[in-house]
């Protein structure tokens, strides 16, 4: 029997990282999968990134991962969302040739020399007392590790449905995993369903796309990982359009037909990433809804409309698609479909990913009922990191909230649990004014540098980015002006202030790079990305201290009570979904309020601004 040091089943986005980290931190490696042919496939967007995720991106490449450096091999579009916005909740977002994604994926494991991939289904796992040994392969062949991760997606009793057909699958063209749910069952772990959809899939040369608004991507794209410089394959543009009333209609008089409006799921769908029918009853009164015709790959006819998840019977699906600007003509590739499967709930977990249950098994993914790919390559990253250090008998490594998105999301998942698919908010973060996707390397890689999962080529990129920083910075502040000299500039640094270099400039509103560079010459020869990450690093100097001092006084008045005349509907700036959550539960303390799923730093400092608010009004 052969014997692993760390074994990873699934090869999806969690299971390829788990594999990769494991394997860059010395571990002997198999990865266990299904198809060794679908290691990195996209399931249902062939996008990488957003708000919130690109962050995720950009952490784990930080760390060394490799779902950056994939994504720029097979980017066909870049674009920086949120650009209008501050750098805190700017996400780098890129399209993907879908073919090409998988490929680098592959690539990219199979250039680490520790790794070896076997295609089966587990069915079992084998144990020495309490702790995990090995597992076993629907074949009853049978592989020994010191360490196991789980990573098996959507697959754990999979049920498609499309309208009212249902079909046991993980996903569409792949078998579902039953007897492994089955095994999970018997270690007495709390484990429910939830439900997920995607879209039909178009053949692009039915699309009338001179009827429609193209969707270029950015001019000067922003790369997905920190060792890339530009895009590696051409460019392409993507399409808007909308839905319209008669799309609506077709739609809500077929809602009994849906899988998920026929009452065919109990489960609970992505609340941020709705079905079309969702949309259309959550918001009877908007006219339309956008879809983004996004194609799938360079060499691939299949367009991807984003927006329009279903679970319809396929012939309504057809027909309101065709009622759609530009879909006129459109031929369906394959219908969408919504997918009911089993996850684990996270509280199992210990925060290094361990179950509590079942020593050296560590479990990341969809399975812990996140959804996306990057909210499971970094539970993929955290998971096969502790197990390869499990595996070498060394402490677990656990991720702040204060140091990390990957901090944020395992915090959220260990202690608030889920019961809907969880994904990742730039508002879920107490910290983000300094857990930014373009500072992940200066935060990240010297963390994985001590712990030995970066490569050297990494850290000289850090080291010479960090050198041309401090470079900068001191030229910047060799520079400085009075108040009185500034204001003959049109900058105004308020009164009583004194002088002021050019780095504490870059905190005046209304100051930035280019206007210094105006009144200062010489600052040209700063690169411009050095310059750009100079100047977001300054302008949130000053946020920094009340970004802590509010963090700190959540902290402190965790014990403080909620009066229970708090009229939650009334507070500006909460959630929809917050409302209704915290008058349903009517949490008594700002702790319990803090512990509902999906509560928000900055949704806790409105309630104890509210709740002090309150309490004086009761006192007068
Ligand atoms: P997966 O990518 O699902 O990989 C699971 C892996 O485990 C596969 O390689 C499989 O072969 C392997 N496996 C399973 N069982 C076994 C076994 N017993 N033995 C060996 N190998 C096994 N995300 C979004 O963000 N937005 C969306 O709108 C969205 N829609 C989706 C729609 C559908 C229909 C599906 C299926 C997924 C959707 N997702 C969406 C989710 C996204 O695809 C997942 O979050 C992501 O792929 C999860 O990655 P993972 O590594 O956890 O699992």
């Amino acid at each position: 029997m052969k014997h692993f040091d760390v074994i990873v089943i699934g090869g999806g986005h969690a299971g390829a990282e788990a594999a990769a980290v494991a394997a860059r931190a010395g571990a002997q490696t198999a990865l266990i999968t299904m198809r060794i042919d679908q290691i990195g496939v996209m399931s249902c967007n062939p996008a990488i990134g957003g708000v919130g995720k690109g962050h995720l991106v950009r952490e784990i490449d930080a760390l060394g991962g490799v779902m950056g450096k994939a994504a720029d091999q097979a980017g066909i579009q870049y674009r920086l969302l949120n650009r209008s916005k501050g750098p805190a909740v700017q996400g780098p977002r890129a399209q993907m040739d879908r073919k090409l994604y998988s490929k680098a994926v592959q690539e990219l494991l199979i250039a680490a020399d520790n790794i070896d991939f076997i295609e089966g289904e587990v069915v079992d796992f084998k144990f020495r007392d309490e702790s995990i040994a090995g597992v076993i392969l629907v074949d009853g062949s049978i592989y020994s590790a010191s360490a196991v991760v789980l990573t098996t997606g959507t697959f754990l009793r999979g049920m498609i449905r499309i309208g009212q057909e249902a079909k046991p699958a993980g996903r569409v063209g792949s078998r579902s995993s039953v007897r492994l749910a089955e095994r999970m069952e018997s270690f007495g772990i709390s484990m429910k369903r939830l439900k997920t959809g995607t879209p039909p899939r178009i053949d692009g040369n039915s699309i009338n796309w001179n009827r429609l608004e193209p969707q270029p991507g950015d001019e000067e794209p922003v790369m997905m990982s920190f060792l890339s410089e530009c895009p590696q394959v051409r460019q392409v543009d993507c399409a808007i359009t909308h839905t319209q009333s008669k799309t609506h209609q077709i739609i809500r008089e077929n809602l009994h037909q849906s899988a998920i409006y026929g009452g065919y799921f109990e489960s609970s769908g992505p609340r941020y990433c709705p079905s079309v029918e969702d949309k259309i009853v959550r918001f009877p009164d908007k006219p339309f809804h956008q879809i983004f015709l996004e194609p799938e790959g360079l060499d691939d006819d299949t367009v991807y409309p984003n927006g329009i998840s279903t679970s319809l019977p396929a012939d309504i699906q057809l027909r309101f698609v065709r009622t759609i600007a530009g879909l006129e003509d459109a031929v369906i590739l394959q219908p969408g479909y919504a997918i009911e499967y089993d996850f684990v709930d996270p509280r199992s977990l210990y925060p290094s990913l361990e179950l509590k249950s079942a020593m050296g098994l560590f479990l990341a993914g969809q399975i812990n009922g996140t959804t996306g790919y990057e909210e499971a390559a970094g539970q993929g990253l955290v998971a096969g990191l502790n197990a390869a250090r499990h595996a070498a008998g060394k402490e677990a490594i656990l991720f702040s909230r204060s140091k990390s998105y990957i901090g944020v999301m395992i915090d959220d998942l260990v202690t608030k649990g889920v019961s809907e698919p969880y994904r990742m908010f730039t508002s879920r973060a107490e910290y983000r004014l300094s857990l930014r996707a373009d500072n992940a390397d200066q935060r990240m890689t010297p963390f994985g540098q001590k712990l030995g999962i970066v490569n050297d080529n990494r850290v000289q990129k850090l080291k010479t980015k960090n050198e041309e920083i401090r470079q900068g910075k001191k030229l910047l502040n060799s520079f400085s002006l009075t108040p009185a000299i500034a204001q003959r500039f049109d900058i105004r640094m308020g009164n009583g202030t004194g002088r002021r270099t050019g780095e504490e400039l870059l905190s005046v509103t209304g100051v930035n790079m280019k206007r210094l560079q105006q009144i200062w010459p010489d600052l040209i020869q700063i690169e411009p990305v050095i310059a750009d990450q100079i100047e977001r690093d300054a302008m949130y100097v000053n946020y920094l201290g009340r970004q802590q001092r509010d963090a700190d006084s959540l902290k402190r008045e965790e014990r403080r009570q909620l009066p229970k005349t708090v009229n939650y509907n009334n507070i500006a700036g909460l959630s929809g979904e917050l409302k209704e959550k915290l008058c349903r539960i009517q949490p008594r303390t700002l702790g319990q309020a803090r512990r509902i799923e999906g509560m928000t730093p900055s949704a806790l400092a409105l309630l104890l601004a509210e709740s002090r608010r309150e309490e004086a009004r009761i006192k007068i």
